[in-house]
C-alpha cells in the first residue's frame, strides 16, 4: 500500500538537514527600530518597515477609528458587498499619490501580481521577465498561458536581442509583457526602468513595473520608481505596488489608466474571490499617504541613515555589491559562514538576516540589511562596530 502522507515529514527532515528550513523568529511587541525578538533587545535592521510607519500614532489612531466606525471585518469580496466607503476613499487617495488616473487595492502584492498578470498575457503572447524578478512575478507568469523569456539581470543588451528575436516569431505575437522588479530585493539595486521603456516602446510592448521596494523610498517624498525616472504614465503601462512596505500595513495595489483599473477588476480572479480589507487596513493605508504626503523627514533620514550605514561598510572593507538603495547586502560567499555571521550579529544585538542559496546563487549568501529612518546615529554607530567585529571574528574584512 502507497504511504500517502509521510512524505511531508521526510521532506521537512531534508531541509533541517541540509540546514535550509526556516526557524522563526518572533517579535514580543511592535515591530520598532529596536524590537524584542525571541526575547531579546535587538536593534532591526531587517524589517521593510523602512519608515517606522507600522507603529505611527496617525496609522494606529485611522485603524482605531475604522474599527470604531466600520467594524472589525468588511463582510464580502469586493465585487459583492465588501467595498466599503474607505476602500473607495483610499483608491482616490493613491491615485492622486501616484499621479495616476486610477488605482486598484488587492489584498496583498502577492494577489496583484498572481491575479493581474496571467490576464495582460495569455496563449499567442509573449511575457519578458528580469531574470531576478520576485517569486510572486515568477508565479503570476506561471498562471499564464504566454510564451516566456527570461533575460539577464538588467541587461538591456539581452532585452533587447530577446525583443528583436520576438519579431521574427511565427505567428506574430499578439501582445508583449515586459516586467522588472523596480528596486531587486536581495541586492538593492535599481532597473534601469527609463531604458526599458524606451525598449518597450521600440517594440510596441507593455511595461509592468513592480515597485514593492520603490515605494515610500524612491522618488519625490516616496513616490517612487515612476517619480524616480521622472516618467509618465505612457512609459510604465502598470505600475504594481504594496502597502505591507514602507507604508507599514498590508495590501497590494496598481495604478494606471482608468481602463486598467476596470480591466484588472473584471478579470483578477485573486481580487474577485478572496474576501476584501478590514476596514482599520485601508484606513491605516490612507494614514500611510497622509504622513507620506505630510512628514517628508521620513524619506530624507531614511536616505541619510542609509548612505551613513553604506560608507561605514565599505570603509570597513565589506562588499556591498551594486546596492542603490536602503537594502544593503553584506556579501560573504559561504552560506555557512553567512548562518553564523546573522547569529553572531544577533547575540551582539543586532537582528540582521542571512539569504543563502536557493534565494540566491551558490557562492553568494550574504547578510542583507533594511535601513529603518527610526534609527539614531549613534544606533548606527554602533550597528557599524558590531558588524565589524564580527567580520573581524569571522576572517571577513
Ligand atoms: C514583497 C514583494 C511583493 C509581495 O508584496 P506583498 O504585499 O507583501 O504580498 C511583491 N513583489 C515584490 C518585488 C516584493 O518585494
Amino acid at each position: 500500500m502507497r504511504d500517502p502522507i509521510s512524505f511531508i515529514r521526510l521532506e521537512y527532515e531534508d531541509l533541517v538537514q541540509s540546514d535550509l528550513d526556516w526557524r522563526i523568529k518572533v517579535l514580543d511587541g511592535s515591530s520598532t527600530p529596536w524590537s524584542i525578538v525571541n526575547g531579546k533587545k535587538v536593534m532591526m535592521l531587517c524589517s521593510n518597515n523602512y519608515l517606522g510607519l507600522s507603529n505611527h500614532p496617525h496609522l494606529k489612531e485611522m485603524a482605531i477609528e475604522a474599527v470604531r466606525t466600520h467594524g472589525a471585518g468588511s463582510g464580502s469580496v469586493r465585487p459583492i458587498a465588501g467595498t466599503m466607503d474607505v476602500h473607495v476613499e483610499l483608491e482616490r487617495r493613491l491615485a492622486k499619490f501616484k499621479d495616476a488616473e486610477a488605482s486598484l487595492v488587492y489584498q496583498t502584492g502577492f494577489a496583484a501580481n498572481a491575479g493581474l498578470i496571467p490576464q495582460l498575457a495569455g496563449k499567442g503572447d509573449l511575457i519578458v521577465s528580469d531574470e531576478l524578478n520576485h517569486g510572486s512575478i515568477i508565479d503570476g507568469v506561471r498562471l499564464s498561458a504566454a510564451d516566456r523569456a527570461v533575460y539577464k539581470h538588467c541587461d538591456m543588451n539581452d532585452l533587447d536581442r530577446i525583443l528583436a528575436e520576438s519579431e521574427r516569431h511565427a505567428p506574430a505575437y499578439r501582445r508583449i509583457l515586459i516586467i522588472t522588479d523596480g528596486v531587486f530585493s536581495m541586492d538593492g539595486d535599481i532597473a534601469p526602468v527609463d531604458v526599458i521603456s524606451r525598449l518597450a516602446a521600440e517594440h510596441g510592448a507593455m511595461l509592468y513595473v513592480d515597485d514593492a521596494h520603490g515605494e515610500g523610498v524612491l522618488g519625490e517624498g516616496g513616490r517612487g520608481i515612476v517619480s524616480h525616472f521622472h516618467l509618465g504614465r505612457n512609459d510604465v503601462h502598470v505600475e504594481m505596488g504594496t502597502f505591507s512596505k514602507a507604508f507599514g500595513v498590508v495590501g497590494g495595489h496598481v495604478s494606471g489608466s482608468e481602463d486598467l483599473k476596470n480591466f484588472a477588476l473584471n478579470k483578477s480572479r485573486t481580487w474577485l474571490l478572496s474576501g476584501s480589507h478590514p476596514p482599520a487596513v485601508a484606513a491605516a493605508c490612507i494614514g500611510a499617504i497622509d504622513v507620506l504626503e505630510n512628514e517628508p523627514h521620513h524619506v530624507r533620514n531614511l536616505w541619510l541613515r542609509t548612505d551613513k550605514f553604506k560608507k561605514g561598510l565599505v570603509q570597513a572593507g565589506f562588499d556591498v555589491g551594486n546596492s542603490a538603495t536602503p537594502i544593503t547586502p553584506v556579501m560573504i560567499g559561504d552560506s555557512g559562514k553567512a548562518k553564523r555571521f546573522s547569529d553572531r550579529l544577533f547575540e551582539e544585538g543586532v537582528f540582521a538576516l542571512p539569504i543563502v542559496f536557493p534565494m540566491v546563487a551558490k557562492g553568494k549568501a550574504r547578510i542583507r540589511t533594511i535601513m529603518n529612518a527610526a534609527l539614531t546615529e549613534e544606533d548606527l554607530d554602533l550597528a557599524l562596530e558590531r558588524f565589524e567585529r564580527v567580520g573581524r571574528e569571522l576572517k571577513i574584512v
